[in-house]
């Protein structure tokens, strides 16, 4: 029987020359996603449902259907950390193991996430673009030393950003109900919020880095947009679902709110019709944020030496 790899990640085949020879080694056929895109569930069954035993997966979509159609797949390694596209339970049932690239681009996710810190908090999108346009517009911004930064998540990427955070001497509190690494936080000064309502109210900036699971969907929704003060920033690098975007619209065209900087959309890409698209105070960047040169590196190596760890 042949033995064939999909891998499906746009941004692998940048570094494949660490992937590909390993792979060969070990005796597998490679099939590329050469669509230049995310692929849709039918696409990836008609590449895997056959032969194909190892998938190494981007954003693309893994629900049941899929999996059960893909009759010879035994392995699935993520290209990054995010797995809420995979379906983890109806992978298990079906015998499939599933890993992901931990610790492969927490660090430019975190790097990013500062960067969306400082353009909100200084509007420097909006500026920038209208400058292009013939402009010279000021408005006005808000400095990030002394502000108090909350963290929802304090994961791998949440406390990269912390420790950032704490060198641009903010003030950092984590809510993260399963934050074990008190060393961690003792270490870096940081406070551990108890209460996810205080954490809303008293942050000057939101920083979410939770996976996107039913208890943290829409954990920024009305309610928690309501406690927000007026002059908080919200920041979110994690999944876009875990925005309520209607509410978070409502938010800022009423300035309850001062401004929202994310790189994930509840649809990505979001229709060219999106309001919170028009507003000069929500910037959105194109899911970039292990984007790098490193960090796709690391997730090329990892991925790949995963993947053949759960085959051997
Ligand atoms: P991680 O697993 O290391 O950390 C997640 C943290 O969230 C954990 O500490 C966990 O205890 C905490 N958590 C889980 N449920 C929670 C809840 N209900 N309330 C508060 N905390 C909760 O993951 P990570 O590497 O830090 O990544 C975080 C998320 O970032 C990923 O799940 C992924 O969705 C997203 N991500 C985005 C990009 C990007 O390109 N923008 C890249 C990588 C990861």
């Amino acid at each position: 029987m042949a033995k064939k790899i999909l891998i499906t990640p746009k941004s692998f085949k940048t570094y494949k020359d660490k992937a590909y020879p390993l792979l060969a080694q070990k005796g597998y056929d490679i099939i590329e996603n050469t669509l230049g895109r995310t692929m849709s569930e039918q696409e990836i069954v008609s590449y895997a449902k056959k032969d194909v035993v190892g998938i190494i997966i981007g954003i693309d979509p893994l629900p049941a259907s899929v999996l059960e159609q893909c009759k010879d797949l035994r392995a699935i390694s993520k290209y990054g950390v995010g797995m809420d596209n995979i379906d983890l339970n109806r992978a298990k049932e079906l015998g499939i193991k599933v890993k992901n690239a931990v610790g492969t681009n927490n660090i430019s996710v975190a790097e990013h996430t500062i960067a969306l810190m400082f353009s909100i908090a200084r509007n420097i999108p909006s500026i920038a673009s209208g400058i292009k346009t013939g402009g010279w517009d000021r408005v006005i911004g808000f400095e990030l030393t002394g502000k108090k930064l909350g963290l929802i998540g304090g994961g791998q990427i949440g406390r990269e950003v912390a420790k950032r955070a704490r060198g641009l001497e903010m003030e950092v509190s984590i809510y993260d109900p399963y934050f074990t690494d008190e060393a961690f936080a003792s270490k870096y000064n940081i406070h551990r919020c108890i209460n996810l309502d205080d954490l809303f109210k008293e942050s000057d900036v939101i920083s979410l880095h939770v996976p996107a699971t039913p208890e943290t969907r829409r954990i920024i929704n009305k309610h928690a947009l309501e406690l927000m003060k007026s002059t908080a920033l919200l920041i979110n690098t994690s999944r876009g679902e875990l925005v309520d975007e209607e509410a978070l619209y409502d938010a800022l065209i009423s300035k309850k709110i001062a401004g929202a900087a994310q790189d994930v959309f509840s649809i990505e890409p979001p229709s060219k019709d999106e309001k919170l698209l028009k507003l000069d105070n929500f910037i959105l960047t194109s899911h970039i944020g292990a984007f790098t040169h490193e960090a796709v590196e690391k997730m090329v190596i990892v991925s790949t030496q995963n993947l053949l760890d759960m085959l051997e």
